[in-house]
């Protein structure tokens, strides 16, 4: 595998640790998938071949499932607070190989090294967040008078299956793990097929703390979470990723009676009030647009809502800003942008930029594939700003999982507002102004399920994170994450005296 690899991956950078299996992990063990299929996986930098690994189908999804059912039995019993130190456990060991798993990530996903060891720090932080939590999931006691006691427990609803998107490949396979572990559930883990090696460096690093068939680790494309969706031992499903493969789960869902948490797209607003400093507005607009891994982050303000007064001026400083972002390797320590993650999705962002040209938008920076010869066999795309969007464009409506902002001249509040909420989309909001009162007064009145006041882009561990409307269902990166994945039960104790009288 590694011979295969081409040499500009290498260039200037850590070297790159494969994982050493390609299989199936359930059950404590590797698996051959059974169908025998593999696929190579390819580094979107540079289009070279960097590893295999298995495409599972439904057969597979059945043994892991009885697998876990098993591992279920055995975690639901362990203790919390021996829980609560193997996940700190696990977290300590993705710490230890965060180097590495960062350049796995970069080579497979596209998005640059430099950025992606914080993406193993935030799984390892959510590991020890939800360790810190486990003694919270508690019930409640119910007054019923002298002759009765009646209470409530959380128990674990079972096995967890989680289904995750291709841009933090590793942040969501290991961080969307921790939560139903933490409450006792078992947890198989379907990553995404376009980036699929650093969860398979996962199940090597974390997988043998763990009773076996706690945690599965199932490669594979949409058969295998579509198997997840359908099984009946599967009691609880999370997805990121679509708001069309949100709704394919949740229709699969519903014809089980299955909970779930659904972290869909955005097509986020942020909103700039004529108050503010035009250079702090720049550089917001710029850094929620996430152009590090080519927008393609589902919390991207792509949507620029700017007050006619700031117009002009902040255009010019953003297209000035845009210029820190220049598209390079992934796997070189001092690239700023990374690359789009597939070809289809390469060829989808152009055609979005294609449609603003035609529809009227007037680009203000990029816009284009770079021609440094260097990238010619990756998927790269220049950081691209359009203005003058009209808000019925296709670049202003639609989720293009890409680097385009879209910047929107608004003068009259009612109707901005209006526009801001006219999308089925409703995951985040930014807001700048230095009315704090309307600003206040702004977040009430957005349909966004997590909104930033003069801030943007950032988590918060504990803050809960969700969307509205078509933008998901459930909230995660809190304490009602963590309890989504457990279920009440009422006991109701008579004290009435049962005994046989003598
Ligand atoms: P996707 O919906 O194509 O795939 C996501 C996952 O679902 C993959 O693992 C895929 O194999 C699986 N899948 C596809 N069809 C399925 C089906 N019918 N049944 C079960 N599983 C199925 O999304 P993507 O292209 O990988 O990721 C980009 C999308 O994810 C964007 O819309 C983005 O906004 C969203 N996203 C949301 C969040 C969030 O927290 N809200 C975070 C990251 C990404």
């Amino acid at each position: 595998m590694t011979a295969r690899m081409s040499e500009s991956l290498h260039a200037g950078a850590t070297s790159l640790v494969l994982p050493a299996h390609e299989g199936l992990y359930y059950g404590g063990a590797w698996h051959a998938p059974h169908a025998g299929r593999y696929v190579d996986v390819h580094s979107p930098g540079d289009g070279s071949c960097i590893g295999r690994a298995a495409v599972g189908d439904a057969s597979d999804v059945d043994a892991a499932v009885a697998a876990a059912r098993h591992g279920f039995a055995v975690w639901r019993d362990t203790p919390p607070l021996e829980r609560a130190r193997v996940l700190r456990a696990a977290a300590v060991e993705m710490r230890r190989h965060a180097a590495d798993l960062a350049m796995l990530d970069a080579a497979d996903c596209g998005n640059p090294v430099a950025e992606m060891a914080g993406d193993v720090m935030v799984a390892a932080a959510l590991f020890e967040f939800f360790a810190g939590l486990v003694t919270e999931m508690k019930g409640a006691s119910i007054p019923m008078g002298p002759d009765a006691i009646d209470f409530t427990v959380r128990e674990p609803v079972g096995v967890v299956a989680r289904i995750v998107a291709f841009n933090h490949p590793f942040m969501f396979a290991a961080g969307k793990m921790a939560a139903p572990l933490a409450a006792g559930n078992a947890v198989i883990i379907k990553p995404p097929e376009q980036a699929p090696l650093s969860s398979l460096r996962l199940a090597e690093i974390v997988g043998g703390l763990f009773p076996p068939g706690v945690v599965s680790i199932l490669n594979g494309g949409r058969d295998v979470g579509e198997a997840l969706v359908s099984h009946p031992g599967v009691a609880m499903l999370g997805l990121v990723g679509s708001i069309p493969t949100g709704r394919a789960v949740a229709r699969g869902a519903g014809d089980r009676i299955k909970p779930m948490l659904l972290e869909l797209g955005g097509k986020n607003a942020l909103i700039a009030y004529p108050d503010v400093d035009p250079d702090a507005l720049a550089a917001a607009a710029v850094a929620g647009m996430n152009f590090t891994w080519c927008g393609q982050s589902c919390g991207s303000t792509s949507r620029l809502f700017l007050h006619e007064h700031l117009y002009d001026a902040v255009i010019e400083r953003i297209a000035h800003r845009c210029k820190a972002f220049v598209p390079g390797l992934p796997t070189d320590p001092k690239t700023t942008m990374g690359a789009i993650i597939s070809q289809a999705q390469h060829a989808r962002v152009m055609a979005y930029i294609a449609s603003a040209h035609e529809q009227g938008a007037r680009l203000v920076h990029g816009g284009k594939v770079p021609d440094d010869p260097a990238l010619a066999n990756g998927y790269y795309i220049e950081p691209t700003v359009f203005a003058d969007v009209d808000p019925s464009m296709r670049i202003a409506q639609e989720e293009i999982f890409g680097p385009v902002l879209s910047i929107i001249k608004w003068r009259d509040e009612a109707q901005m507002l209006a526009e801001v909420n006219a999308l089925d989309y409703g995951l985040t909001c930014a807001i700048w102004t230095n009315d704090l009162e309307k600003g206040m007064r702004t977040a009430s009145r957005v349909s966004a399920g997590f909104v930033w006041i003069n801030e943007v882009g950032k988590h918060f561990l504990g803050a809960p994170f969700g969307g509205m409307k078509q933008s998901g269902m459930g909230r995660e990166e809190c304490l009602g994450e963590m309890l989504s994945f457990t279920q009440e039960k009422n006991i109701h104790v008579s004290l009435r005296r049962v005994a046989a009288q003598p």
